[in-house]
Formats: structure tokens, C-alpha cells, sequence
């Protein structure tokens, strides 16, 4: 009897090559929305706002002080008579020659005026004379913000793409507008698969079956979605059976941007999802020469008529693998750029993953994988990393523990020392 022929393993996909497959064809959602600027933190902008005016609007004085006409401070001490009182909100008459205004930060600078001297720089005379010592020399335009010198009237000043921050929001309101044009939230289906997984708060540690666990990646998984913007719908769990998860990717597609999985996409016998989205879609993408994270998919599912308008395009579809820190990892790396693109904001596939720091790292890691590996480490006192001591994909106490992954490149090796590769997980999770 001969031995079956072995079909040679066909190579992993690289990450590098995945991020090009998976982003490169994404085409951003249509649907624009107005929201208030209050609320409008993290959004993404859908168009470019450009400035109606000058911000500031007018010159205005930086200073508590005097404004004055350099040319009428001929000598430091001069006296000149205080003609006016400006405070901020007021408006201003235009200087008379040879004297000064009393002037506070944020109130017009008056016409004739070309300089503010500050209050530490001036002495009252005595009395009920309203002059004062003008005791420094002033040079034109000292203490003046000039009229548009934050923006100019008709620029540009955010971006279509761009993702909107705090000091953003203070930006785009100092140029009046209360609500901002943004795109719509993606709105994602989540939902994991094992049969193994129970729910914190349905049973009681003690109480806990033999060979069940707790389903912690739907926790983080929510999170980072909500993170991102997204409206995530909690399909909560499903069972390891090819009906039920057939007819869970069906239900969800109808409705939303995005169906995001975990667990039950690897090779074993109980695991549904590939076979499932091939019924109903194709699978586009799977697995990628990564470590964790191997067993990612990415696919589409078709919509039925009920979808409406939306029927004709099919639902975007990724399957995480379910150990929790591989699962972690795929997100960041790969989901997180993939909202992005849906939402208009990664305009540069390239630009997929942050730039990467390089650290010396104070550990060694003699065996070197044949994927590309991402470590969680942490950044030291003495400005290196430390690496977590147990790297097993299913440990999320490294990734509560580490600040950051170190991208090692295939086959290769650290020694205490090198220059290594360092992603932030606070920039991930931006
Ligand atoms: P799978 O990809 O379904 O074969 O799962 C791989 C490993 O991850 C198994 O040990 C699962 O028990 C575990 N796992 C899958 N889903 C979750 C989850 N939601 N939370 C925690 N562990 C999970
Ligand atoms: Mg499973």
C-alpha cells in the first residue's frame, strides 16, 4: 500500500501582502452625517471646512497694557493721557495722536494704535490725571495678535479624512461652526463562536462546568469597535454548528458594514465560520504568516432583497481567531486600519501600521519563528524593553502588562541589545 501523496503546505500569505489584499478595495461609506460640534470627538471628517473669516477676527491685544502709536513714545517715561478704556468684547474708537488707550488681553486693538505696552512696563501718574509713564520703548506691533494670523478667511484648516480631535473641536468652533459634517459610524455585527464560552455574571466561578471559559474577547472586542467609532450590535454567542452559524452571518449582513467574529476559523472540525461565509459569499483572504494571529479571514456575505439599497453590495466579513491575544493583535493590526479605510480616514494603504520606534532590547529570544512575530514587551527605566515571560497566544495578561509590540521580522533572532521594532499600544488604540 503507498502512502497518500502529501500536498505540499502552500506559503502564508505575509501580513505586508494581506494589508495590501484587504485595504486597497475598500471603498469608503457613502452615508455623511451632521452632528453637533460637541459631540463630533473621534469622527471622521466628510469634508473639508474652510474658514469664513479671520481668526482672530480682528488685532487684538495680547496683553493687560497700553496700546499707543510708537511714534509717540519719543523717550521711555514719556507721559501720554489714557483717552479710552477697551476691555475684551468691547469695541474700540479710533487712538487720537498722542495719547494712549487703557487696554486688556482679548480687546481690540484701536485704529491709529500699533503697539501694546504692558502693564509692568507703565506707571500711573499721580492724582486724578489719567496719563501714564510709558517706561519702555515699544517696537511696532509688540503684544498685537494680528487679525487672521491663527487662520486665514477662506483656508482650509480640516480636512476631508481627517479624524477629529479635542483641539480640533476648539478649531472648528473658533470658526463658528456648531455642528460638523461627518461620515457615518460602521456598523459592525459582533459575535463569537465556541461552544466552550460562558458569560461573566451567568455563572459563578465556582459554578463553572468542566472545560468551559469565560468569553473575554467579546469584552475587548466591543470596546475597540466602540473605540473606533463603531455601532457595534452584540450578536452575543454562537454555538458551534454550521446552521446556526449560517443563519447568524445571514441575519447580520442584511444590516450592517461589517461582521466581525472570533474564534471557530481555524482547521479542526468544529470550526464553522469558513465553510459558512463560502455558502453564503466568498473567502477573499485566509491566513496570514503571522504569530499570534494566523487563522485570520476575511470574506464578503451576501445581502437578501430585504436589504434594500444596500442589497446589491455584500457585507464585509472578518474572522479573528479566537485565542484572546491573537485575536487582540489581528485587531489592531488589521481590523483597526480596515474601519479606518470604511470610514474615509487611511487614505495611504501604507500607512497602515503606526511608524514603528527603535528600542534595544534588554531581553534575548534565541529561537527564531518562521512568522513574522509581534511580542508584547514594555518600555523600562533605563529606556529599553522587557519582553512578557509567556508569549502564548492565549495569555491576555501580557497584553494588559505591555505597552507595545516588537514587529520581529521573520526567522530572526534578538540578543540582548539589539535594535528592535516597537509599535505603542497607545497608538493603536488611538
Ligand atoms: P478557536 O479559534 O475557536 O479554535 O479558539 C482557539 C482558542 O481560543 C480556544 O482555546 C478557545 O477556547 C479560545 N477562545 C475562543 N473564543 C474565545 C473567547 N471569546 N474568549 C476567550 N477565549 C476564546
Ligand atoms: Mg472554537
Amino acid at each position: 500500500m503507498s502512502a497518500p501523496a502529501q500536498t505540499p503546505r502552500a506559503p502564508l500569505m505575509s501580513l505586508d501582502d494581506a494589508l495590501t489584499a484587504l485595504l486597497v478595495p475598500v471603498v469608503p461609506l457613502a452615508v455623511v452625517e451632521s452632528v453637533p460640534t460637541f459631540e463630533a470627538d473621534r469622527r471622521v471628517l466628510a469634508q473639508d471646512l474652510v474658514s469664513a473669516l479671520h481668526v482672530p477676527p480682528q488685532d487684538n491685544s495680547s496683553m493687560d497694557g497700553y496700546a499707543v502709536r510708537c511714534t509717540d513714545v519719543t523717550a521711555p517715561g514719556v507721559v501720554l493721557p489714557v483717552s479710552q478704556r477697551i476691555a475684551a468684547g468691547h469695541a474700540a474708537e479710533p487712538l487720537r495722536p498722542g495719547t494712549c488707550a487703557r487696554i486688556f488681553t482679548g480687546a481690540p486693538v484701536p485704529e491709529g494704535a500699533d503697539a501694546v505696552v504692558m502693564q509692568e512696563d507703565t506707571q500711573e501718574v499721580g492724582g486724578n490725571i489719567h496719563g501714564v509713564h510709558i517706561n519702555a520703548m515699544p517696537r511696532p506691533g509688540q503684544w498685537v495678535r494680528r487679525a487672521g494670523e491663527d487662520v486665514t478667511r477662506g483656508a482650509v484648516v480640516l480636512s476631508r479624512g481627517q479624524r477629529l480631535t479635542p483641539a480640533s473641536l476648539g478649531l472648528a468652533a473658533s470658526l463658528g461652526l456648531a455642528q460638523l459634517p461627518v461620515m457615518a459610524r460602521p456598523r459592525v455585527a459582533l459575535f463569537s463562536t465556541g461552544d466552550e464560552l460562558v458569560m461573566p455574571g451567568e455563572v459563578a466561578p465556582q459554578d463553572m462546568p468542566p472545560g468551559a471559559i469565560y468569553n473575554s474577547n467579546r469584552f475587548f472586542l466591543r470596546a475597540l469597535l466602540q473605540r473606533m467609532g463603531c455601532e457595534v450590535s452584540d450578536l452575543g454567542i454562537v454555538p458551534d454548528r454550521r446552521e446556526a452559524t449560517v443563519a447568524a452571518l445571514k441575519t447580520a449582513a442584511d444590516h450592517h458594514d461589517l461582521i466581525l467574529t472570533s474564534g471557530g476559523v481555524s482547521v479542526g472540525e468544529e470550526d464553522h465560520i469558513k465553510p459558512a461565509v463560502q455558502q453564503l459569499g466568498s473567502l477573499n483572504l485566509w491566513q496570514i504568516a503571522m504569530k499570534p494571529g494566523k487563522p485570520f479571514a476575511y470574506g464578503t456575505v451576501g445581502r437578501d432583497a430585504g436589504a434594500g439599497a444596500l442589497a446589491a453590495q455584500p457585507c464585509h466579513f472578518i474572522g479573528l481567531p479566537g485565542n484572546p491575544v491573537s485575536s487582540f493583535v489581528t485587531f489592531l493590526l488589521l481590523v483597526r486600519p480596515f474601519l479606518l479605510r470604511l470610514q474615509g480616514a487611511l487614505p495611504d494603504v501604507a500607512a497602515a501600521l503606526p511608524r514603528p520606534v527603535q528600542l534595544p532590547a534588554h531581553f534575548d529570544l534565541p529561537r527564531a519563528d518562521r512568522r513574522r512575530e509581534f511580542l508584547r514587551v514594555r518600555r523600562n527605566a533605563a529606556g529599553g524593553l522587557d519582553i512578557f515571560p509567556n508569549q502564548s497566544s492565549g495569555v491576555l495578561t501580557s497584553a494588559v502588562w505591555g505597552d507595545g509590540l516588537v514587529d520581529n521580522p521573520a526567522g530572526s533572532t534578538i540578543a540582548h541589545g539589539d535594535l528592535v521594532a516597537y509599535f505603542s499600544l497607545a497608538e493603536l488604540l488611538a
